[in-house]
């Protein structure tokens, strides 16, 4: 069975004034799916959900919500008629009012279905007490409550951990999102942080220079990144040049076949290219010689030991002077100084040079 699109936008585009980032976006969202949107500051991420939302006027494309037209060049509908809700960086609560004003202040109807969303989000305890004096955690499942309690038939998230300290925030995330996902709604959930976008999404949208260029579930955007620009943007790696030679790509780590380090989608454009940019992730990276199972082994000297308990992340420098990032477990005891031999878990990504912005 095939799930119904919640929300179809094609070539939505909009320019503002003055500015650099024309957005052009198109996307097709599952009912009750959740997606985050990621990219960094200023591609168009606040704009995407602004447009969608109707808080701002397209200059063109097409925008469907459950297969009725929102926008086309000959139909606006509202932004209260979308059946959308927003919850902002800022959480925009009536500062007056209780938590349980609040959260029922988008309520139509007679339904008390909405109380239940107290429970949900873990604030019926605190919904006599006035907004002002809440913690920041505490603001945002309000602010998420109220959204939903207007039951939209998609949630957009502007950035919803923002406000929140780091030691707080990874607490608060998990739990909401855990509250969120027993719901039916579909979300679309910006952030520009990269390990919240793996954490939240069913699938991450990359967003670059005002589109999207890449959307697939978090361990494909992770492990199979269409573009060097994704790849350095959801999670850590090391972006190195090698050539392609005899169909090959000769590395640092060997001669690679260009078939395994690419995509279908950015396959062509690499067979074009006589040099590459290779990207490799920390754990792609060994020093143990039983688990290397690509390439060729390359020596180095670990210049420095970040630490974290479960695993140390080192800095190797090879003999050419480049210097690469390897997560080893705690089991493997290495120090400043010491030689070591590097090779390949993986395949690594291959991105044509001219790609890099
Ligand atoms: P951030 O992660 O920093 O919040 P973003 O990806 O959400 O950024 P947007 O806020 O959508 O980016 O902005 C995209 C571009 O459009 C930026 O260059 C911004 O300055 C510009 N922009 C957004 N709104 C307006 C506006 N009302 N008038 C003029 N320019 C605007």
């Amino acid at each position: 069975m095939t799930t119904a699109a919640a929300l179809s936008v094609n070539s939505l585009k909009k320019t503002f004034d003055g500015s650099v980032t024309s957005v052009d976006v198109t996307l097709e969202v599952r009912e009750g799916e959740i997606i985050s949107l990621v990219g960094p500051s200023g591609c168009g991420k606040t704009t995407t959900l602004r447009l969608i939302a109707g808080f701002e006027e397209p200059d063109s494309g097409q925008l469907r919500i459950f297969s009725e037209e929102m926008y086309s060049l000959s139909r606006l509908v509202a932004p209260e008629k979308r059946g959308i809700g927003m919850v902002f960086q800022d959480y925009a609560l009536f500062p007056h009012l209780s938590v349980l004003d609040n959260v029922r202040y988008g309520v139509r109807d007679s339904d008390e279905s909405w109380l239940e969303l107290l429970d949900l989000l873990g604030i019926r305890s605190i919904s006599e007490r006035s907004v002002e004096n809440l913690s920041g955690g505490e603001q945002q499942r309000v602010a998420i409550a109220r959204a939903l309690a207007a039951r939209p038939r998609i949630l957009l998230l502007d950035e919803p951990f923002s406000n929140i300290d780091a030691a707080q925030r990874m607490h608060i995330r998990q739990e909401i999102i855990a509250a969120l996902r027993t719901l039916e709604t579909t979300f679309i959930w910006v952030t520009h942080d990269q390990e919240e976008a793996l954490l939240v999404a069913d699938r991450v949208a990359f967003m670059i220079d005002g589109e999207i260029k890449q959307i697939d579930s978090p361990e494909h955007i992770y492990m199979y990144p269409e573009t060097l620009e994704a790849a350095e943007f959801i999670g850590e790696g090391v972006a190195f040049s090698s050539e392609i030679r005899n169909d090959q790509i000769t590395s640092i780590f060997g001669d690679l076949p260009i078939s395994e380090c690419t995509t279908e989608n950015n396959r062509l454009e690499i067979d074009q290219s006589s040099s590459v940019i290779l990207f490799v992730r920390p754990e792609q990276i060994t020093v143990e010689p039983d688990e290397i199972l690509v390439g060729s082994i390359v020596a180095g000297t670990v210049i420095s030991r970040d630490y974290f308990g479960h695993s140390s992340l080192l800095t190797v420098q090879l003999d050419d002077k480049s210097l690469f990032k390897v997560r080893v477990t705690s089991r493997v005891e290495v120090s400043e100084g010491q030689r070591l031999n590097l090779g390949l878990r993986e395949y690594p990504r291959a991105f044509a040079e001219t790609v890099r912005v």
